[in-house]
């Protein structure tokens, strides 16, 4: 090797001395350069062995050796499989099979190319696995094929890749539109906000409240028991043990209720085939969307099949020590936001009244919907 790059080196100074040539003798640029060039792509260093000589000639071969192992190659972009999803449904986008062989940091671009006329909102637009809602469909439109195009560069190079998601209507799930199995997905989504100064309240002014209640899909809900849930608290970024036993608590909440009479809600440890699997994802960062349930239901028995509820890995989460109505620093109590969310898992929707465990929002801080409220308990013994 050691005489390749002294070649390579040698064909530097000769292509310097072109260089020199061309300031000096302008007529012989032509004949010089195209010279130099041709002899260069064929050792094939071009822009190192220019970059070794401007580096200095005292230890030439080894500076050819470290240009060669510093050369930066262009990432690979992986934009994932096409999917055939549901309209209404949360899609998600995966491009984190791409891939940089020098180990540069990548930064991910998604950009719908077709159909021009749709505007479509992701949420974490900018990392390798982000996800939207996917549109309705219009009543004369079985069918719409999304094409994203997927950019990732390592600041040098970008590269490219594209993934089709087909969406399909909600009354059609399956493969055959005469299958009597319809499946619907919904995906419902909430919100964190940080407290401000009046938002941390002196006396328990939280209550039952009223008996507000609603259900996102009329009628639907689980119909054998018990319904098996599993939690997977790897990024949740506090303690897994202290994390999974909050969530717990918040299926045990509703479970305490004794409606429908006997066990609702059973552990296991089985992940993939728990019916409503409990997780943490990164979606946008602090405070805005603080996660969302997706639950899938047959249109023909109204039973519900499978929900996943996730939680924003962006958002920081404890365990409060301590019972607080109000909001207060920039944490969100696992349990409380756990039964919001399992409450969407059971068909609960939101309502307006702030002392509910449906409210669709909540402060940093507040452990207001550990416990459920009138409406809550209304909406849950009227259904089950
Ligand atoms: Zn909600």
């Amino acid at each position: 090797m050691n005489k390749l790059y002294r070649t390579v080196i040698l064909i530097t100074i000769l292509f310097s001395s072109s260089l020199l040539a061309i300031v000096a003798f302008p007529d012989t640029i032509m004949a010089s350069t195209q010279n130099t060039n041709s002899t260069l792509a064929g050792a094939g260093f071009q822009p190192e062995a220019r970059q070794a000589d401007t580096q200095g000639h005292a230890n030439a071969g080894t500076d050819a050796n470290i240009q060669e192992s510093q050369r930066n190659h262009p990432p690979n972009a992986d934009a994932g499989n096409n999917k055939i999803v549901r309209e209404s449904e949360n899609v998600e986008l995966d491009g984190r099979g791409s891939s940089d062989q020098d180990g540069d940091k990548l930064t991910y671009r998604w950009e719908l190319v077709s159909p021009k006329n749709l505007k479509i909102k992701l949420y974490d637009a900018n990392s390798a696995d982000p996800n939207f809602i996917a549109p309705t469909l219009d009543s004369s439109t079985s069918k719409v094929t999304l094409v994203f195009k997927f950019t990732v560069s390592d600041g040098n190079y970008p590269a490219t890749d594209i993934v089709r998601i087909s969406v399909t209507p909600l009354d059609t799930g399956g493969d055959d539109p005469n299958d009597n199995n319809k499946i619907t997905t919904l995906t419902v989504i909430d919100t964190g906000e940080q407290p401000s100064k009046n938002q941390f309240f002196a006396s328990d002014v939280c209550g039952a409240g009223t008996t507000a209640y609603s259900y996102l899909a009329s009628g639907v809900k689980w119909r054998t028991f018990p319904v098996t849930f599993a939690i997977d608290a790897a990024n949740s970024h506090i303690d897994i043990n202290a994390a999974k036993t909050a969530v717990r608590k918040a299926f045990a909440a509703i479970d305490a209720l004794n409606q429908p009479a006997g066990l609702f809600f059973q552990e296991t440890s089985n992940y993939a085939a728990a019916k409503i699997k409990f997780t943490w994802k990164y979606i946008d960062g602090p405070f805005r969307q603080l996660g969302y349930t997706t639950f899938s239901y047959r249109t023909d028995t109204k039973a519900l099949i499978s929900a996943t509820i996730t939680l924003d890995s962006g958002d920081k989460y404890f365990v409060s020590p301590t019972e607080r109505c109000g909001g207060s620093g920039s944490l969100f109590d696992v349990q409380n936001i756990a039964t919001h969310e399992i409450g969407h898992a059971i068909n609960l929707g939101h309502v307006s009244d702030r002392l509910q465990s449906m409210y669709p929002s909540s402060l940093a801080g507040e452990t207001l919907k550990r416990t459920l409220g009138n409406g809550d308990i209304k909406g849950i013994s009227t259904l089950y």
